[in-house]
């Protein structure tokens, strides 16, 4: 047998002796690409279609047919190991790529930016310290409808047909006869007329007014209307209650001042007026006089009294053996007063930048 080796071995073992340069030299042409594009001119190079391996598989055609399987397959097994070390080495241009962009995006000891915390609108901050006053004392929150007939929003409140504000010019009026209430007092008159004495509500809620929209104006504007009645109701449990509620919304040493009124639903009617929260009620600042009161060091509010006698005869409560008081107060005047604003615009705008100010 001494030495005598078939002849296919031998041609095997020199194919073999290319295929073992070939991949060397692959190796350390893998070993200098050092991104995307070197790696893929290698695969060119090598794997390629007009590449090294193919010219090597090219030679097997030339071999005899018998030797042929074997060599093809020992070219197909090297061709595996080298694709799998190009796709290693693939993905590990990819992992350091991505590194690289870790390393620069993220400092962990980085301080991270202020969680961004919503806030109340000053509106529903307003309605809502305002009615809590109440509601600590025993008030029923009571919500209403926003489009009201014209009885329960003017005549059951004793404001007659002729009457300036039932002018089409002040109120909305809807195709269906109805109209968008021009205040909450209808929770009046729908309250009383369900339950008997006594009643001690507060009616937070929106309003319209056939206003044009300006610094002072809106509308759609909201309110929040308060109604006692018991036997023995007067205006100094009024006078009490409002500056009760003016001292929880603006500060504990707010004081509360009646300047008489007319209002149709009530008699006597008082304009109710707080001490100015801006110069606390001396009118002048530092700098000059005070701007939020216009020096006056007083703030109007809203408008109170007596519920009037007819107000409570429609809602089936006898005036000889029951009184009360009610009020309504503008929700967006204590929140301009509140926050020292001059446009209730802003109230409307609901700029994020704002809103965040006066969170
Ligand atoms: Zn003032």
């Amino acid at each position: 047998m001494g030495g005598k080796l078939p002849r296919w071995r031998s041609i095997i073992s020199q194919l073999a002796d290319q295929l073992n340069a070939l991949g060397e030299r692959l190796v350390s042409a893998l070993a200098e690409a050092h991104d995307a594009a070197a790696l893929e001119s290698v695969r060119v190079r090598f794997l390629g279609r007009s590449g090294e391996v193919t010219a090597l598989r090219r030679g097997i055609g030339s071999l005899p047919p018998a030797e042929r399987p074997e060599a093809g397959k020992v070219v197909n097994e090297a061709v595996t190991v080298w694709e799998r070390l190009l796709a290693a080495t693939d993905a590990a241009l990819q992992r350091r790529a991505l590194d690289a962009q870790l390393d620069v995006a993220i400092d962990v000891t980085f301080p991270a930016p202020p969680a961004r915390a919503g806030s109340l609108h000053p509106l529903r901050r307003a309605m809502e310290d305002a009615c809590a006053y109440f509601e600590r004392r025993g008030f029923a929150v009571v919500l209403g409808d926003e489009m009201e007939t014209e009885y329960y929003n003017f005549d059951a409140l004793n404001i007659p047909p002729d009457h300036p504000a039932r002018e089409g010019l002040d109120s909305f009026y809807l195709a269906s006869g109805l109209l968008l209430r021009t205040h909450t007092s209808p929770m009046q008159i729908r309250t009383m007329q369900a339950h008997p004495p006594p009643i001690a509500i507060v009616v937070p809620g929106k309003s319209y007014r056939r206003d044009s929209m300006d610094a002072r104006h809106s509308p759609m504007f909201n309110q929040i209307e308060g109604l006692m009645v018991a036997p023995g109701i007067n205006m100094g449990h009024l006078k009490g209650m409002l500056t009760g509620m003016c001292r929880e919304v603006f500060g504990p040493n707010q004081a509360v001042r009646f300047r008489p009124s007319f209002f149709p639903f009530t008699e006597p009617s008082a304009e109710v007026d707080t001490t100015c929260p801006g110069c606390g009620g001396s009118g002048s600042l530092a700098g000059g006089g005070c701007k939020t009161c216009g020096g006056a060091g007083w703030i109007e509010i809203g408008g109170s009294g007596m519920v009037h006698p007819e107000v409570l005869r429609e809602s089936g409560y006898d005036p000889e053996l029951v009184s009360g008081w009610a009020f309504g107060v503008g929700i967006e005047r204590i929140a301009m007063v509140r926050h020292d604003m001059d446009d209730i615009r802003v109230l409307f705008e609901n700029d994020p930048r704002v809103l965040e100010q006066l969170a």
